[in-house]
């Protein structure tokens, strides 16, 4: 599944490519994502201009003067560029064509993804009024997240988590930040303190801005490309890494289930 840094350097990769570029064309081959595709896109869509993408959490925002078009890649979608796009294949479900000849195609095996048009702002959209705030964003902070903390009892795992604290951090990523800042992903999150919390926040932006750098690397993937963008690999302290020595301390990393969800620890390193 995409995550935020996916997400992002999805953004990069087609910003120069389609930003204030005119749309020619918009076709649609199955309009059966997460939610049907507007009939009317076409229409809303031809002879307006992107200014900029915008990403708002794991949404790419297109804007196109106070309108936004909203795309989400949901579970296995992805957006390439083509400047000679080959043959539409079973799982292409939208063409949108640029004045400057570029096709950028919406791929989306599984259809869990969505594109979605919001006259004027689209903060009030439905999909994006409720989200916290943005990782990178200076609105997240010690005293934020201190706020955002002080009457939860459940794990700082969990908190970190929740798309209504803070966005785009999934569990790879909260597990990863949490070893980086030495505080154990089952420590009820109201007994982490301030000093800690700053710790934390740094650790958060310094994994995901870690993994976006990565991605640069498979930027080419996402342009004139046939083939599937590689998942991000980092090279993890703890996530998958149940019973194998810690990177810094050599102790035997732990695992238990919080959520749901795999979480690993180092014992030693983490407090
Ligand atoms: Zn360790």
């Amino acid at each position: 599944m995409p995550e935020l840094p996916e997400v992002e350097t999805t953004r990069r990769g087609l910003a120069p490519h389609v930003e204030r570029q005119k749309v020619t064309a918009v076709r649609i081959y199955d309009r059966r994502l997460r939610w049907p595709v507007p009939r009317d896109l076409p229409r809303r869509l031809v002879g307006r201009t992107v200014d900029r993408i915008d990403r708002r959490s794991k949404y790419l925002l297109f804007r196109l003067g106070v309108d936004t078009l909203i795309v989400h890649m949901g579970m296995t979608g992805s957006l390439r560029v083509f400047a000679d796009p080959p043959p539409k294949q079973a799982h292409d479900h939208i063409d949108l064509e640029f004045g400057n000849g570029k096709v950028l195609r919406y791929r989306d095996p599984r259809r869990f993804g969505a594109m979605l048009w919001s006259p004027g702002s689209s903060s009030g959209h439905p999909l994006l009024a409720e989200l916290g705030v943005e990782p990178f964003s200076t609105e997240f902070d010690a005293d934020y997240l201190y706020r955002a903390t002080r009457r939860r009892r459940a794990a700082i795992k969990l908190a970190l988590m929740d798309s209504h604290v803070v966005v785009g951090v999934g569990n790879i990523y909260a597990n990863e930040s949490l070893f980086r800042a030495g505080i154990r992903p089952h420590r009820p999150a109201n007994r982490v303190s301030r000093p800690r919390l700053a710790r934390l926040v740094s650790a958060v932006r310094e994994t995901l801005a870690d993994a976006i750098a990565k991605g640069g690397s498979t930027l080419r993937d996402y342009v004139d490309s046939r083939g599937e963008p590689g998942s991000f690999q980092l090279d993890y302290y703890v996530y998958g890494r149940e019973g194998e020595p810690c990177r810094v301390c050599g102790a035997s990393i732990r695992s238990l289930r919080l959520g749901g969800r795999a979480t690993s620890y180092c014992p030693s390193c983490q407090r």
